[in-house]
């Protein structure tokens, strides 16, 4: 607690921090705290999600906030619903030990009327999508002229998803004494505009990025034809029940196709895209968060800002086209200092790109298999038996017929019977045809058989060679809404 206590953090939050467990500040906390606590300097920080960096705003921005004052003192500013909902429940859960101070998220998808309704009461703290915002500054709803403290949360996100007039438009309507915390996970020439623009001698701080979010990640890839991949997929859930994680597609119908297929072999998948009304989107995070959906299937921008931690594995059934999503997408697991699996399930057209990930990013990716039919048969029915076997056994039935089962079973070999009945249980399962779904490496191609390894088993690493044919420096940010 001591390590927190020096970044300056009063008793309330200490005693929050404290209830949560954290052991320590993370980097972006120590960097970024003491420069915000106090004083007034805008503040650049370069970090993502899964950093830590909500609270390295969230706290000291509650300290700075004056209860007794009944206006709009701090707005933060986020790209997606999802990740705006999640900043306020964490900013409120931070204030828990404070004198009251209100909080509100506001973002499209989402009844105007009733967020009219709470804008009513004062709110010291608003979180925002952009869109949203300005149709409530335009309704005089929002009033932001005695704003003192503005953060803008992955604002190369923002600008990604085509925020950038909206950016300019709610600048105008905030006062120039402000300061401005911005947040983003790269340093874009459009971000540097932003800087130049709105903010004054900023600090910055940058956090090895790609590092502190990987290092607890396992890299793996398989190689299968375009048309098996949803099939090994569902190997790879078959054979670890404890799987939990977020499956990628590149669009809204892949996500949604997916989820349909996975639904129908009674998998408990579900899928989040753009497309899902707010009421849907919440219904779907609610079940993953109460872990009744083993798996999510994810859009990029949906994805963003999901806070559940304790991911075991991330699916890319197509590779990003911006190799910075990579990143991003496997940060889902691995948060919070837990170890995690990002798997991405390829076709041999997507080997070069897979390259290309493992040298800009310096990532050494293991190549394993799909598991075949036998062994997720295999797996399933030990798993099966231990289930009978574990349930407790209640003789609820009737002695009649009981005993009528037993009569009609008399001819039957214990061994006939648990046949049987197996072959009944799998037949339910939808184990797909016994074929090896693995693509077989023309001779001399760059994965051998000698670099395969059983999933979970790796032995050996695959890493990129060659020469470098992508700097980081080319990355593009395009302007895409897929979510
Ligand atoms: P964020 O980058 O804000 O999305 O945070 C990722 C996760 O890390 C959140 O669930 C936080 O609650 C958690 N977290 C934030 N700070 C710490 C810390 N100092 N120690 C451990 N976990 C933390």
């Amino acid at each position: 607690m001591e390590s927190f206590k020096r970044l300056g953090l009063s008793k309330p939050i200490l005693k929050v921090i404290s209830e949560l467990g954290f052991e320590k500040p993370s980097q972006i906390q120590e960097l970024a705290i003491p420069q915000i606590i106090q004083g007034n300097r805008d503040f650049i920080g370069l970090a993502q999600t899964g950093t830590g960096k909500t609270a390295a705003f969230g706290w000291p921005l509650l300290e700075r906030i004056d209860p007794s004052l009944n206006h709009t003192q701090g707005l933060i500013l986020a790209p997606t619903r999802e990740l705006g909902q999640q900043i306020a429940g964490q900013i409120e859960m931070f204030s828990k030990f404070m004198d009251q101070i209100n909080v509100l998220a506001v973002y499209g998808g989402a009844s105007i009327v009733d967020q009219i309704r709470a804008l009513r009461k004062p709110q010291h703290i608003i979180i925002a999508t952009p869109g949203r915002l300005i149709d409530l500054i335009k309704r005089k709803s929002v009033k932001l002229e005695k704003l003192r403290f503005l953060i803008l949360d992955e604002a190369d996100e923002m600008l990604n998803m085509g925020f950038k007039e909206d950016l300019d438009t709610i600048l105008q309507y905030t006062p120039e004494e402000k300061q401005v915390w911005l947040f983003s996970a790269t340093m874009s020439p459009e971000i540097r505009r932003i800087v130049k623009t709105y903010m004054e001698h900023p600090a910055e701080v940058k956090l090895n990025v790609e590092k502190e979010v990987n290092a607890n990640i396992l890299h793996q890839f398989t190689v299968v034809k375009q048309s098996d991949k949803s099939e090994a997929l569902t190997r790879f859930l078959d054979v670890d029940p404890d799987i939990r994680g977020v499956v990628f597609c590149r669009t809204r119908q892949d996500t949604q196709d997916l989820a349909d297929l996975l639904l129908k072999k009674n998998y408990r998948a579900e899928a989040l895209h753009g497309d899902l009304s707010q009421k849907q989107r919440d219904r779907v995070m609610d079940l993953f968060k109460r872990k009744e959906l083993q798996v999510l299937i994810a859009t990029d921008i949906a994805a963003r800002g999901i806070d559940v931690n304790d991911l075991t594995h991330v699916f890319h059934v197509a590779l990003p086209d911006d190799l910075s999503y990579y990143t991003h997408r496997s940060g889902r697991t691995a948060r919070a200092g837990k170890k995690g699996i990002s798997l991405a399930i390829i076709n041999v057209h997507e080997k070069e790109k897979l390259n290309r990930i493992s040298r800009s990013l310096d990532i050494q990716f293991q190549q394993v298999l799909v598991p075949q039919t036998r062994e997720v048969y295999s797996l399933k029915v030990e798993n099966w038996c231990r289930g009978v076997l574990e349930k407790p056994f209640k003789n609820m039935l009737d002695p009649k017929v009981l005993e009528k089962a037993k009569m009609l079973f008399g001819n039957l070999s214990k061994e006939e019977l648990i046949a049987k009945i197996l072959m009944i249980e799998i037949e339910k399962w939808n184990v797909g045809a016994n074929v090896d779904l693995n693509f077989d490496f023309p001779k001399k191609s760059q994965g051998k058989p000698n670099n395969y390894e059983r999933h979970g088993h790796p032995k050996k690493n695959f890493r990129a060679g060659g020469k470098k044919e992508f700097s980081k420096k080319k990355k593009s940010f395009g302007k895409r809404r897929v979510g």
